[in-house]
């Protein structure tokens, strides 16, 4: 008898994450979306539907030091004929430079990366009310329960202040709220725990998942010819070449250092609902972002290394 079309089999809206035969609608496909869990303003469901909608394939939830939207997204997905990746969002650093990394395809309840993630919880948990003791000192009336309230039950972070800051009109616009307070060099500005990329990368291995250096183009230009080899050497696996920062000249760029360095190149939005204006889930800014399935499946074939 002929396997059934996936098509014909009736999803099970309550089961979890087991591998189902997505029927495959396009190729069209975003690694980098935010959901409420962190700082983007769709929930796991909605942001699920909303790549529905788009007719996407598959969608990698890479919510900030967060896995808990995943399992969700999975289930809509299950429902919508969405493959959804499990992702994450790290704050990185190696030696005196800052950048994020994306982590892709790892086991979302792998306990030493569960660990990590709580502890990155937790300082932001301590970190919120001394930035909001700094806005204090500085004679702005906030509170933590006013932020908390913007957070949709999610992780509480600086995009929920500004906000607050601009409901209050201590602040004419969320950017201006970054840029006079809360942002690096603003008065309140303090610094988020930042994961030694070797660690980052060593606990993204170890859940069976591959670690990708995001949207380069916020590490200077001049560091990145040596930052990547030493990256490298710890085990990254890819480069997010194709993101709604990147113009035509950044895209060229990290394509030519992916491929200099044998690393998978990858793409996403880096959608975040309205907290993000202008950024749209699959096509980025001005249609600047086109990622196809097949990057998945290299990433897929990359992740092998660490099963
Ligand atoms: P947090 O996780 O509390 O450190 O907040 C970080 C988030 O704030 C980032 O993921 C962005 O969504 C947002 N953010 C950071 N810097 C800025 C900025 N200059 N303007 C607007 N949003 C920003
Ligand atoms: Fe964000
Ligand atoms: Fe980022
Ligand atoms: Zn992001």
């Amino acid at each position: 008898m002929a396997a059934p079309d996936a098509r014909d089999v009736v999803p099970d809206p309550e089961a979890a994450s087991e591998p189902w035969p997505i029927p495959r609608t396009g190729d069209r496909v975003d690694l980098h979306a935010h959901t409420t869990v962190s700082d983007g303003t769709l929930a796991p469901r909605e942001l699920v539907q909303h790549a529905a909608d788009l007719g996407l394939t598959a969608l990698a939830v890479t919510d900030h030091d967060h896995v808990g939207g995943i399992p969700m997204a999975q289930r809509a997905g299950n429902q919508l004929g969405v493959e959804v990746i499990p992702g994450i969002e790290f704050s990185a650093e190696h030696g005196d430079l800052h950048f994020h990394m994306l982590g892709f395809l790892f086991d979302p309840d792998d306990a030493a990366l569960g660990h990590a993630i709580s502890e990155v919880q937790r300082y932001r948990a301590d970190r919120n009310p001394r930035i909001i003791a700094k806005l204090n000192e500085l004679g702005i009336d906030v509170t933590m329960e006013e932020v908390e309230a913007r957070a949709s039950g999610g992780l509480v972070g600086r995009p929920h202040m500004a906000r607050v800051l601009v409901d209050k009109g201590a602040a004419a616009s969320v950017q201006e709220a970054f840029d006079v307070y809360l942002g690096e060099g603003g008065e309140a500005y303090l610094p988020k725990k930042r994961i030694p990329a070797e660690e980052a990368i060593a606990l993204l291995h170890g859940a069976g998942g591959v670690a990708v250096m995001a949207h380069p183009i916020t590490v200077e230009a001049h560091r990145l010819p040596d930052l990547l080899p030493a990256l490298l050497e710890l085990g990254l696996d890819g480069l997010e070449v194709v993101h709604s920062k990147h113009g035509p000249a950044e895209r060229a760029r990290f394509a030519a250092l992916a491929a200099e360095h044998n690393l998978v190149p990858t793409g996403g939005s880096d959608f975040h609902g309205s907290n993000k204006p202008g950024v749209d889930l699959a096509t980025g800014v001005e249609g600047n972002v086109d990622v196809r399935y097949a990057t998945l499946d290299a990433l897929r074939e990359r992740a092998t290394r660490y099963r």
